[in-house]
Parts: C-alpha cells; sequence; structure tokens
C-alpha cells in the first residue's frame, strides 16, 4: 500500500490537513496500548473526512474511523493502516428543531450531555460518563444505567459503502446491545440528531453528578482500560462470573483483570496488545469451565 502517494494526494488537495506519518495508535487509545499506524489523518470538516476516504479509496487502501479510541484494543506491532480520528476536529454540537440537538461525529458524548443539561434537555444523563465520541455510541449503541444511544438517536448522516451521503432513520439504525447498522465497518458516520426531552437544568446536573459518583465508585477510572471488556452474557454479568472464576487482579504481563470491577481488563503499565489478548483467552477459558458460559468480547480489536 503506498502511504506516500496517499499522503502527498491528500497534502496536494486539502492544504493544511493534520497528518502524521507511523503515528503510534497508543497515543489515541485509552488502553494506552497500540502500534504505529502508517498514517493518521485528523480531518476538521465532514467533507474533509469523506475527501480523505476518497484518496485512500483510490490507492486501494481501506480507512479505519475511529473516535476517542476508548473502546479499541491495537495490535502491538506496525500497522498498515490510514487511521482517520474524527476528535476532535468534527466536534459541532447545536441545537436543532424542538428538543433537538445536532451533534458531529466527534464531539464527546460528555460534551453533548452538558450542552443538553444547560439547554434544559433531558434523557442523555447515562451518557455523560461515557468517554468516547458520538460516532462511537452509535456504532456500539453505547449505553449505561438502563440508558442507551438507541433511546434518543432519531437520524444519522453517514458515508455508505460507495461513500454517498446518505440518511437513516429510526429502525434503519438497527440498534441491539452494543452494535449498530454501523457497527461492522464499511459504514462512516458523519453526524446526528437526538431527540430529548425538557428537563430542569438543576435535576439533570444532579442526575449526571449521582452517575458520575456511581463510577467513580464501581470503575477503575484512574487506571488505562478499554472499558468493559466483554458483552453482558444472557442471564448474567460478566464481571460476576470473572470474578465468581477467582479471577480479579489476575494478571498477565502488564495486562491484569481490575482488582476494582472484574469486568475491566486494565494496563497496569507497559502492557502489550499481545498480554492483554492472552488473558481475554484465560478470562474465557477459565469462565466457561466453571460457568459453562462463553464470554463475547465488546472491545473491538484492530489488527495490523
Ligand atoms: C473507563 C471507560 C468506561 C466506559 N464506559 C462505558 C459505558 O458505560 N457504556 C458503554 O457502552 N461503553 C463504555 N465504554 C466504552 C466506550 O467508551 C464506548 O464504546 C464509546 O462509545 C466508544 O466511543 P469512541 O469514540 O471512543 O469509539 P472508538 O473506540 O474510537 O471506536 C469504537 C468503534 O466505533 C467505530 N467508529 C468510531 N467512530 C466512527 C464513525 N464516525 N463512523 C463509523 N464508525 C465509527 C470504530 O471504527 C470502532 O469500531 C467505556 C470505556 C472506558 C475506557
Amino acid at each position: 500500500m503506498d502511504f506516500d502517494l496517499l499522503q502527498k494526494n491528500l497534502r496536494d488537495t486539502m492544504p493544511g490537513i493534520r497528518l502524521s506519518r507511523r503515528e503510534p495508535m497508543s497515543r489515541h487509545t485509552s488502553f494506552r496500548i497500540g502500534g504505529e499506524a502508517a498514517l493518521m489523518a485528523f480531518p476538521r470538516t465532514s467533507g474533509e473526512l469523506a475527501a480523505i476516504c476518497a484518496a485512500a479509496r483510490r490507492c486501494g487502501i481501506s480507512p479505519l474511523i475511529f473516535g476517542n479510541g476508548t473502546n479499541l484494543l491495537v495490535a502491538d506491532g506496525p500497522l498498515d493502516i490510514l487511521a482517520v480520528k474524527t476528535f476532535d476536529g468534527l466536534s459541532e454540537i447545536r441545537l436543532s428543531g424542538e428538543n433537538g440537538i445536532y451533534a458531529s461525529s466527534g464531539a464527546l458524548l460528555s460534551k453533548i450531555a452538558v450542552f443538553a443539561q444547560k439547554n434544559g434537555l433531558a434523557g442523555l444523563e447515562f451518557a455523560h460518563g461515557i468517554p468516547g465520541t458520538l460516532g462511537g455510541a452509535i456504532s456500539m449503541n453505547a449505553g449505561a444505567y438502563g440508558g442507551e444511544m438507541k433511546d434518543v438517536v432519531v437520524m444519522t448522516e453517514y458515508l455508505d459503502e460507495n461513500l454517498l451521503r446518505k440518511t437513516a432513520s429510526g429502525g434503519e439504525h438497527a440498534f441491539e446491545y452494543r452494535h449498530s447498522a454501523f457497527s461492522n465497518g464499511g459504514r462512516i458516520i458523519l453526524g446526528s440528531l437526538l431527540k430529548l426531552s425538557k428537563g430542569e437544568p438543576e435535576k439533570i446536573r444532579e442526575r449526571m453528578n449521582e452517575l458520575s459518583e456511581k463510577r467513580k465508585a464501581s470503575q477503575p477510572l484512574d487506571i488505562p482500560s478499554a472499558g468493559s471488556t466483554f458483552k453482558r452474557p444472557k442471564g448474567g454479568y460478566a464481571a460476576a462470573l470473572i470474578d465468581e472464576a477467582g479471577l480479579k487482579g489476575y494478571a498477565i504481563g502488564g495486562a491484569q483483570v481490575s482488582e476494582k470491577h472484574a469486568g475491566f481488563v486494565v494496563n497496569r503499565g507497559g502492557a502489550t496488545c499481545e498480554d492483554v489478548l492472552r488473558l481475554i483467552e484465560h478470562i474465557k477459558s477459565t469462565v466457561f469451565e466453571k460457568s459453562g458460559i462463553l464470554l463475547e468480547t465488546e472491545i473491538k480489536y484492530i489488527g495490523g
């Protein structure tokens, strides 16, 4: 793959575009893990994002679009990829219609939630503590404390597999538990319209603070991780199954099952992707032996 040619094309057609060669993905993932991406691009508008993807396609390169890297486990070695980061270039957040907010794909959920609170719009309190972007959250149907993106997203603008601009409405998002019509790659989220309801700013803030305290009390927020490593299995909780299997605190290399929340694998210092993958396999096989339940990973693995 000719990344030199792609870089030249992007510089010629988009003067001022921020590009970085051999950029360590570890700088862009909450796990602080990941080898060098051959090229990383930081678009500032959805037009630039589309143009980058079109130029990549002409060079036979299919890009990895990512937001804040908080759900990613990235391979250690050099990666033959173009990584396109939407955070924080595509960060527009504005009011739209009655009780609506339009946000671009790279806008942080925490910022959208605070914007909603200040404008007296309720319904996004659950998302305030999720450290990702709108794009990552739509792709994953992110959720917490009884709420999920499915409850608030009414329309999404995206580029389809042929890079044509399209919109998805309502059921076309195909939201399921930690899955959506955008989960399998190919479609690129540009922005979404969220429908909220009127609320008292003070009450909304109180609810956000309450959830934030709950999170701080139960999750290892001071240690690098990618959040919950596994999806919730039918009829149980991954964290409880891992704890019951005696794995709390179990470590391989720098990767460890969090002492605070067994559902999180954390990077306790110097963890490699290989450490995390080996630990995940160990957790899966031990939990399966003890409970007969096969855990499925929630975090997305990006290979070379
Ligand atoms: C401490 C911590 C707590 C967390 N708590 C929660 C929680 O309570 N609930 C929860 O659901 N998750 C949680 N997460 C996981 C994560 O924050 C969410 O999944 C979040 O929505 C991911 O957003 P992101 O921008 O970081 O996505 P990334 O990690 O950058 O990407 C995730 C996926 O989305 C895709 N993607 C990103 N942007 C786009 C786009 N514009 N178009 C198409 N595809 C795109 C990527 O290709 C990738 O497949 C937590 C993570 C951490 C580290």
